[in-house]
């Protein structure tokens, strides 16, 4: 064991046992968050991986290779809040050079809160970052610091007003609907996303992290797109049916231009039987579903000296494994945050 070029023989597929095949991976970089979302990580979260065993820029590097071997093609940067690395960059470069070397076009995205980001986009996109997704639930600093009981909201702002023109594209904002008042938001979310020529997508509340419990009384999609309907001028996007969002052009009114708008219904309409994504957490454990708690570790073999095709051959058999859907979950998973496999 130990070449870091382990012959793999293409073509191979991250083939599930229900005929699904991944080619999207999730990438977890850290389990820590400077957020405490109420639904997501509670102030009282103490549970993180050891400093040494988060995965290095390199060893991310290598999983991709890995990865891309068996016809992944697009990696999302998430967490925890990935932009408390302050090694990203490096693993940026890392998962392009993997794409290099592979003779693939990068794609590589980032889900991020958006804290720290306004002096960090130049060197991020320099880096090899293509798109990015900022998660924002609210305008309202107030509403901010009651959600997220934290006091960032004008870090937010700050990165939001840089983006336009910065090279990133598209830029989404995704917004959780967790209650009337983000119902009663949405109109406002919607037009400022378009002002400043992002996208905008609302997120259906699912039954995970510390409120899972409650997700039956949260909005559901058909409550979010009737308010839409009532605000806006919408027409449909026909949408690939692996994409987790269902997707409408919205008319330009008399103070915002035209833009594309989305709602990701995974509880009222889970998209599983099309899911196309494996996750990878920062410790290097192969998660075939979000909602699942069985995984495969990479991080003992990778440090052992396993070859590429040894680490593939795991990676297979993780995704084999796959679930057929949400209805696995199990009440245990509910009381696990998305910002531990990575949201
Ligand atoms: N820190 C990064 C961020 O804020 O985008 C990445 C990780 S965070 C876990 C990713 C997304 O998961 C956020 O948009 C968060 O709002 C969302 N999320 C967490 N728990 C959720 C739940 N129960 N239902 C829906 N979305 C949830």
């Amino acid at each position: 064991m130990g070449a870091e070029s382990g012959g793999i023989k293409p073509p191979r597929q991250l083939l599930d046992r229900w005929g699904r095949v991944a080619k999207d991976l999730r990438i977890s970089v850290t389990d820590r968050c400077n957020l405490r979302c109420s639904y997501c990580l509670p102030e009282d979260a103490d549970t993180w991986i050891p400093r040494q065993d988060l995965l290095t820029p390199r060893e991310f590097g290598r999983l991709a290779q890995v990865a891309l071997s068996l016809g992944i093609r697009k990696v999302r940067l998430t967490g925890g809040e990935p932009l408390l690395r302050p090694d990203l960059e490096e693993i940026i470069r890392k998962i392009r050079q993997a794409f290099i070397e592979a003779d693939l076009p990068a794609e590589i995205a980032l889900t991020t809160n958006a804290i720290g980001l306004a002096t960090r986009i130049d060197s991020l996109v320099e880096a090899g970052l293509g798109r990015i997704n900022i998660s924002l639930d609210t305008l309202d600093p107030d509403r901010y610091f009651a959600l997220a009981k934290r006091d960032r909201f004008s870090e937010v702002a700050a990165a939001l007003e840089k983006l336009p023109g910065s090279g990133l594209d598209p830029v989404k904002l995704n917004s959780v609907i967790l209650d009337q008042k983000s119902l009663e938001e949405l109109p406002d979310l919607v037009r400022f996303a378009l002002r400043r020529g992002f996208q905008w997508r609302a997120i259906e509340f699912m039954p995970i992290g510390p409120l899972g419990g409650s997700a039956a009384v949260r909005p559901h999609a058909s409550d979010i797109f009737r308010r839409l309907q009532e605000c806006f001028t919408l027409t449909s996007i026909e949408t690939d049916p692996a994409a987790p969002a269902r997707r409408w052009n919205v008319a330009a009114g008399s103070d915002y231009p035209a833009g594309i708008i989305g709602v990701i219904a995974s509880e009222s309409a889970p998209f599983c039987a099309s899911c196309d994504r494996t996750r990878l957490s920062a410790n290097g454990r192969v998660y075939s579903c979000l909602f699942s708690l069985s995984f495969v570790d990479l991080l003992a073999p990778l440090r052992q000296g396993a070859s590429n095709e040894e680490l593939a051959q795991l990676w297979l058999s993780a995704q084999a494994a796959k679930p057929a859907g949400h209805t696995e979950i199990t009440a245990e998973r509910r009381t696990y945050s998305l910002s531990q496999i990575g949201g």
